[in-house]
């Protein structure tokens, strides 16, 4: 009987699980995470689920009689502390298990405020799993003071969810712009606006210096020497991927865990997906932090576990929610050297360009321009920038040109 074991029970892990049985796999899977609960969906973690807006249940990818049906051991609350790639067995708390085949799916963890910058104080969160949930949902009661670290799409979220249950917000990022390392000026000129437009002061090109408080935090100064209070703070200032177990079992890392495009690390019968791991995307080396990629990359491993011997080609996308806005990307903004911006009104899309090729699509409640924006960014196209720019201008048109 050939044994999968699969650590990390996430997406990407549940979906590698999931589709080795779909394929007809039928030795034994095994599904192990440290976290006490089933697999669950992050992304409400930072938009309806800190809000209030959906209960638990709904967070579950699977319901829990899914496991037995499909025969997938669950082991839950179990950190795996290493593995023998030599014997192929992994150690938990006890006791080893052994694998034919071993899928590494452990994610990536929020990068936490240094102590000596107040990170160890009451009151400061980080938004990666559900312990932090019902940590920081409590606190977040209206009227307080939030100060929200780092211009990425968590804070963001964050802030916006903020607002809408009636707390202060003062967002700081210290690099000269939010979103600076995920999209083009205009994309974060518009989310600029619409958070300030509901009322969050958005502080640029200054950092934190140190939280203040004793044991609690109850106020922070900026490294350009201001002082503001807060009553509880968020810290977004990105992911670490999670990849001391591959590296302690001697797989190759290259910011994150190196894998070629068919999902197989350096190590013979040792696979990664997910946040975790870092694949070929045209020529380098990326890290999707994003569900469609854990998704897409773990069936492919699961696929080629069995022999399908096809390589994963990621279709990047990815979405947020804040206010009312639906932000909707697709493609990757990395070396882009223009920007077309189509201006509906309350529908805007911001089209990126490598010469004349399309790579990428931001759209703002815009889901027709995203629809038409992915299948041009996934054909290669290299559409007409006069019809982009102009909202009247014929964007399916550009399908068949
Ligand atoms: P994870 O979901 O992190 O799962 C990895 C699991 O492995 C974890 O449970 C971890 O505890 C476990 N693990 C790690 N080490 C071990 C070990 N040694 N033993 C056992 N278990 C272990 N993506 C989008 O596309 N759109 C969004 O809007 C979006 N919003 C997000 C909002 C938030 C707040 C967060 C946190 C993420 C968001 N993402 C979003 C990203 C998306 O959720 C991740 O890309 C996705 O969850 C990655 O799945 P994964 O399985 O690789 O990792």
């Amino acid at each position: 009987m050939r044994r999968v074991v699969v650590i990390g029970a996430g997406q990407a892990g549940l979906s590698c699980a999931a589709k080795l049985r779909a394929e007809g796999f039928d030795g034994e899977i095994t599904l192990i995470g440290d976290e006490p609960l089933a697999p669950y969906q992050r992304p409400p973690l930072s938009k309806a689920y800190l809000l209030g807006d959906m209960p638990l249940e709904r967070l579950f990818l699977r319901p829990e009689a899914f496991y037995a049906e499909q025969e997938i051991a669950l082991r839950l609350g179990a950190p795996v502390t290493g593995i023998d790639p030599g014997a192929k067995q992994v150690a938990l708390a006890g006791e080893t298990l052994d694998y034919d085949d071993l899928v590494l799916a452990t994610g990536a963890r929020a990068r936490p405020l240094p102590e000596d910058q107040g990170g160890a104080l009451g009151g400061v969160f980080t938004i990666r799993d559900l312990a932090d949930i019902d940590r920081l949902a409590p606190e977040m009661r209206q009227g307080r003071r939030l100060l929200v670290i780092g211009g990425g799409y968590i804070g963001l979220e964050a802030a916006a969810v903020a607002r809408k249950l009636g707390l202060e917000v003062v967002l700081v990022e210290a690099a000269p712009r939010i979103l600076g390392r995920v999209a083009c000026v205009e994309t974060a000129d518009y989310f600029r606006a619409l958070h300030q437009g509901h009322g969050v002061e958005i502080r640029e090109g200054v950092g934190l210096a140190s939280l203040l408080g004793d044991d609690q935090v109850t106020g922070a100064e900026l490294s350009d020497g201001t002082r503001l209070d807060c009553d509880l703070a968020i810290v977004g200032i990105g992911i670490t991927p999670e990849t001391e177990l591959a590296a302690a079992a001697g797989v190759a890392l290259d910011q994150g865990i190196a894998v070629n495009a068919m999902g197989q690390t350096s190590v013979p019968g040792i696979w990664a997906a997910g946040d975790c791991a870092s694949l070929p995307f045209e020529d380098t080396r990326v890290r999707l932090e994003s569900v469609q990629n854990a998704i897409d990359q773990a069936e492919a491993v699961a696929r080629n576990i069995l022999g399908a011997e096809a390589a994963y080609l990621p279709r990047p996308w990815f979405w947020s929610d804040q206010y009312d806005v639906k932000l909707q990307i697709a493609g990757l903004a990395r070396e882009y050297d223009g920007v077309v911006v189509r201006d509906g009104g309350k529908a805007v899309s911001h089209w990126y360009f490598r010469g004349s090729r399309l790579i990428a699509v931001d759209a703002m409640s815009d889901p027709r321009g995203y629809m038409i924006g992915k299948r041009l960014v996934e054909a290669g196209a290299a559409p007409d920038q006069a019809v982009i720019a102009d909202p009247a201008g014929d964007l399916k048109g550009l399908l068949r040109a």
